[in-house]
């Protein structure tokens, strides 16, 4: 059942968008319902943007960007309005959790450590808000003192996926706004309301009008947002192939373009590693959030020594997780987020069943739970490099299996791919692991753990999983630009310094 404290009595409840500190609708009038994925029942409505709105937003963020009030505020004080924020998200865990899993259809557990997250990463970015500095720089000639301004660069367009709406944002928000930043955020059309109880709640905490608006939409609003000259960066989480269609726009701009994309993430498993633990980062690494996870270690490559003993733990591991409903506390898989999101998984295992792999646990939708969109935490053993399903992002609970014999033949295996988002080793051999972590082509490497993000270390890709870093301080980086200025204090300033 939806969880009904987020219900009308008619079952479904309206949401309008969030901008310049207010509710709107579209201004065609135009709404779309969001389901539950676990019931499939619709539980809410949203706005359906055109580009007029799209515009409006951003012209609203320019407009406040642009303000005396916005300009006029320190950087402790734009630190201050980040902290204002955690502290409401803290208290209001028990409303934001339950709107992200009617969303998307994760365990509520794992919706509350996301928003936990959010909270961490306001703070974290709200420390650094006023400890944004220059440099001063050292030049070859007398009497001129040099030095960089770091400023924001203005208006941010910032899209979200739905697996993980609000903990993502945490990631785009955050920094944009302590670096003194406005933001329009659209979030996926399947997840878009914890976005617009997020703007509200920025709203509460003092946000000034105009700094955090959220439009909804499908179809033609995040290209909307991307392709408005009057943007002045893009953050984008999502696919591969629309993360290009958002380069291309923003590269037609000349916008600076943050990408945080896909994977195809290798873990490898060698004799020597403490194997419990290596099972257990395995069932984490691919089985959480269904799947569907941009880190998800997708490709698990098991040395041949231990193959069969490791697989055996594994399946058992995987059989015992708990399939089906958010709202209960020991699911450990909810949902997949849609019908075309298992027919789309459905395909990659019959394909790789077709192609000779082997079926250990799982393949097939437990279409008697409820909507029909649990799919099991599924094992597929003896594919090969070739295998669709080992060269493609599934994006679901689907765990390909490849033996190795030797170290070189692993590492190299493990890069052949045209992804570089996350990779995992699990081995007591430190000279190995450090070999691994200077070979490994991605952008988070992890030794004997997985999946494992904090807001301090910087994300993003190698290869085709993106452009751009975020989290720690290279992720407010991104938001700033930075400005030399050269000033020449000699008293008799001899025309000899413009040669
Ligand atoms: P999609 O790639 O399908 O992106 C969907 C979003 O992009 C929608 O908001 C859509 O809005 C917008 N969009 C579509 N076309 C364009 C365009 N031409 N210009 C601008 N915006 C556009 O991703 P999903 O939401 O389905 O998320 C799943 C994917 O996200 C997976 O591939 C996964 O790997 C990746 N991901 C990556 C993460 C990372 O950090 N690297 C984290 C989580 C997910 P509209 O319909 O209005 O156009």
């Amino acid at each position: 059942m939806v969880d009904p404290a987020l219900l009308a009595e008619d079952g479904i409840r309206d949401y309008d968008m969030f901008v310049d500190g207010g509710h709107v609708e579209a201004t065609s009038g135009n709404r779309f319902a969001v389901e539950y994925p676990y019931t499939r029942e619709q539980w809410a409505t949203v706005p359906r943007a055109g580009p007029d709105d799209v515009d409006r937003a951003i012209g609203a963020a320019r407009e406040t960007f642009e303000s005396e009030a916005w300009q006029s505020l320190t950087a402790t004080e734009r630190g201050e309005l980040l902290y204002a924020l955690a502290d409401i998200i803290d208290g209001r865990i028990d409303e934001l959790a339950p709107a992200e899993s009617l969303g998307n259809g994760k365990p509520l557990a794992e919706s509350e450590g996301q928003i936990t997250s959010l909270a961490t990463r306001l703070r974290y970015y709200a420390g650094l808000a006023d400890k944004i500095t220059g440099d001063t720089i050292p030049v070859d000639a007398d009497d001129t003192f040099t030095f960089t301004r770091r400023e924001p660069y203005g208006v941010v367009g910032a899209i979200t996926p739905y697996n993980s709406p609000l903990s993502l944002s945490g990631f785009k928000i955050p920094p944009a706004v302590a670096a003194g930043n406005t933001v329009v955020l659209k979030p996926s059309e399947e997840t878009p309301v914890s976005s617009i109880l997020l703007a509200e709640l920025a709203a509460e905490a003092g946000w000034p009008d105009g700094v955090l608006n959220v439009v909804t939409g499908m179809g033609e609003t995040g290209a909307a947002l991307t392709g408005n000259a009057d943007v002045d960066v893009v953050t984008f989480t999502g696919g591969v192939e629309t993360g290009r269609k958002v380069a291309e726009a923003a590269g037609r701009n000349l916008t600076p373009v943050l990408l945080e994309l896909g994977g195809k993430s290798p873990n490898i498993i060698f004799p020597d590693a403490d194997l419990d633990a290596a099972v257990g980062g395995a069932i984490r690494g691919i089985f959480a959030s269904a799947g569907q996870t941009c880190v998800a270690g997708s490709r698990l490559f098991l040395h041949d020594d231990v193959h069969d003993e490791f697989l055996d733990r594994l399946v058992e591991r995987a059989e015992e997780m708990v399939l089906g409903d958010p709202f209960e506390e020991d699911t450990d898989v909810g949902p997949v987020i849609s019908a075309d999101a298992k027919s789309r998984i459905q395909r990659f295992v019959d394909g790789a069943l077709e192609e000779g792999a082997t079926l250990l646990t799982g393949g097939s939708p437990r279409d008697d739970l409820q909507g029909g969109l649990c799919y099991p935490p599924t094992v597929l053993a003896d594919v090969t490099d070739e295998m669709e399903v080992a060269c493609d992002e599934v994006f679901g609970p689907v765990l390909s299996v490849l033996s190795f014999e030797a170290e070189d033949e692993a590492l190299e295996r493990a890069n052949d791919t045209s992804y570089g988002l996350a990779a995992g080793v699990w081995t007591n051999d430190v000279s190995r692991a450090l070999r691994f972590t200077e070979e490994l082509e991605a952008g988070n490497v992890w030794v004997n753990t997985y999946r494992q993000l904090s807001m301090t270390t910087p994300f993003g890709g190698y290869k085709d999983s993106g452009i751009g870093r975020e989290n720690g301080i290279e992720g407010i980086e991104e938001f700033l630009q930075t400005k030399s200025v050269r000033m020449d204090y000699a008293e008799d300033r001899a025309d000899t310094q413009y040669p």
